[in-house]
């Protein structure tokens, strides 16, 4: 499938590189296909020395630690990543030969340690179908008022994609109204539509949720209420026709090109079910919707200050506009795949923390010279060889903790989190019987750090388990560097999130042992302008996997205790995903005594 991403800008990794050649040493023996068999497995940690591993974390048994030890080494983690970003797996494009190859290594890897099948027919996948839309739009977009008419040009001035999955996505003659930030949020007392009515309107939105005022919208942290997907979402519930988001790069936090890249070309979703949807998603630049609203004889700024008050009412804008997108629809399958530990309580083995990372990656491109596969070893086949290493821990423990864990490799990450989307929106387990998601996208191949970054950090109880374990390994835990950006929900613990589902993820650290301030973000800042998102992101001999090692035992430690903890993690009270755990919780109560 062609290179691309619905979650624009690159993210950032905080993370970096020394080599750690002994370990490579240690690790090469480790070619083992699947993960190592036990014997294999000794001689590995035999030949490691022993890693600068702290504390354990309070309440967390030596026989934890020793899982940790013995299961959590470099040669576990290499092992995964040196068959997954291997070019005969030709970049795990979803419903390539790569990718069903990939399914295969992950059932079967996980059958050897000893998991579960945990897909509700038992299996070990739960497949899906991804459909494509490459939508064909017009070289300008026409808006009238009165007399008046203005000509929008194409990736200039306007991107367009299709919202519905059909030959045509179509607007006749639509108003234009302007909804500020098209926001209805009812525990900050904030509606930007008023109850206007807008069926079949084209909506103007400003993007982002209102930034000045830290007890509204979290301040300058962006909420869901700010993200794209929320916007069409919002206006599609409105029953409007399209919607049109005005792009800046602060509310957007990326360059208009990155909207031009990220929006060209097909685009990939779960078949539609019947939600309400646009029939066109729009943006436009600042300096275009200026012109849209002079044609409408608005005054732009005016306007905005306008919809930064909670009296805001809908603008219409007196313009008319239709356009129409010939679309060509194809559609595929991936899966899921997933594997249990079942918990030793009783009481509690009916819950589960669920251990997240995609398993895809963008394949090959069609076209280019030299190389064209996109191996993703960092990204995501370390993620994936953290998550097996995690399970190969667990497996490890004399016995296993009181919830259940289970081990969730999900496929079309890259193509807008569709796999994760899929399973919330087809859970194996309840979402009110889901703990936590820990999810890992993209592993430290730097070296081991002194701090680590939560994403999303104050957004739950969560917090506390991560700042025992961080402060065990002698680190300190630091909030998102780039609070404005919602790295939160760009990643596929947000879609556990969106069903209640409290999630932890962590980003690489910034401070790495033996290396000056500021080496890291040099060496992340270096690897994210070189080879994110391209053929070259491959396994080399540099990598090291001391960082690897620390954050995945850390991963484990956290996955531990709140498995073991009594009561479920919780949402800070009055953060945006509380309601959703609420119903969540509501849905299972009573359903068992
Ligand atoms: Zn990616």
């Amino acid at each position: 499938m062609p290179s691309k991403t619905l979650a624009p800008t690159p993210r950032p990794r905080h993370r970096t590189a020394p080599s750690m050649v002994a370990f490579r040493a240690a690790s090469a023996r480790g070619t083992v296909l699947a993960l190592a068999t036990l014997t294999v497995l000794s001689f590995a940690t035999a030949a490691v020395p022993a890693m600068a591993d702290g504390e354990l974390p309070p309440g967390v048994p030596p026989a934890v630690g020793e899982a940790a030890r013995v299961a959590i080494t470099p040669g576990v983690l290499e092992a995964p990543v040196r068959f997954l970003a291997d070019d005969l797996l030709e970049g795990r494009g979803p419903a390539s030969r790569g990718d069903r190859l990939t399914q295969l290594y992950l059932a079967s890897t996980m059958q050897l340690l000893g998991l579960q099948p945990a897909a509700a027919d038992g299996s070990w996948l739960q497949p899906f179908d991804v459909v494509g839309i490459d939508a064909k739009v017009p070289a300008t977009w026409s808006f009238t008022h009165g007399d008046a008419r203005l000509d929008l040009a194409w990736n200039d001035d306007f991107i367009a994609a299709s919202g519905v999955q059909r030959p045509e996505a179509r607007i006749d003659g639509a108003e234009l109204v302007f909804v500020g930030y098209g926001i209805e949020a009812p525990e900050y007392g904030w509606d930007d539509f008023k109850g206007a009515d807008l069926a079949g309107k084209v909506l103007v939105m400003l993007n982002n949720d209102p930034d000045w005022d830290p007890d509204l919208f979290a301040g300058e942290r962006r909420l869901y209420y700010g993200r794209w997907t929320y916007k069409y979402e919002s206006a599609a519930r409105q029953g409007a026709a399209g919607a049109i988001l005005i792009h800046t790069t602060p509310s957007a936090g990326y360059p208009w090109q990155v909207v031009q890249t990220s929006w060209t070309g097909e685009q990939f979703e779960l078949p539609a079910g019947n939600e309400p949807r646009i029939e066109v998603a729009a943006w436009t630049t600042e300096e275009a919707t200026r012109r849209l609203f002079t044609l409408a004889g608005q005054d732009y700024d005016a306007l905005l200050a306008a919809a930064k008050r909670r009296d805001f009412h809908p603008v219409p804008l007196g313009v008319t506009t239709s356009l129409a997108l010939d679309n060509s629809i194809s559609r595929a399958q991936t899966a899921n795949v997933l594997g249990m530990l079942p918990g030793r309580d009783p009481q509690l083995a009916d819950q589960v923390v669920v251990f997240t990372a995609h398993h895809d990656h963008l394949g090959v491109a069609s076209e280019g010279e030299g190389d064209r596969i996109y191996n993703g070893a960092l990204d995501n086949a370390s993620g994936v060889a953290t998550v097996l290493a995690l399970a190969r821990a667990f497996s490890e423990l004399p016995e296993p903790p009181r919830r259940s864990l289970l081990f969730l490799f999900v496929g079309a990450e890259e193509q807008g989190l569709l796999g994760s989307k899929y399973y919330a929106a087809h859970p194996t387990v309840e979402p009110g019987r889901i703990a936590a998601n820990l999810n890992f996208d993209g592993a430290n191949i730097w070296g081991e750090t002194r701090d680590l970054t939560l994403i999303g950090m104050g957004k739950s109880d969560l917090d506390a388990v991560a700042r025992a374990v961080a402060a065990a390994q002698g680190r300190e835990l630091l909030p998102d560097q780039f609070q404005d950006r919602g790295y939160y929900y760009r990643s596929d613990q947000f879609s556990f999130a969106k069903i209640g589902v409290p999630a932890l993820y962590f980003d690489g650290g910034t401070d790495f042992v033996g290396k000056p301030a500021g080496w890291g973000k040099e060496q992340v800042e270096a690897w994210t302008e070189e080879h994110y998102h391209q053929p070259s992101d491959e396994l080399t001999a540099d990598w090291s996997y001391a960082g690897m090692v620390q954050d995945a035992r850390l991963g484990f430690y956290a996955g531990w205790l709140v498995a073991e903890q009594e009561e479920m993690p919780r949402w800070t009270p009055g953060d945006e995903f509380e309601a959703a755990r609420e119903k969540a919780l509501k849905a299972i109560s009573g359903s068992k005594e």
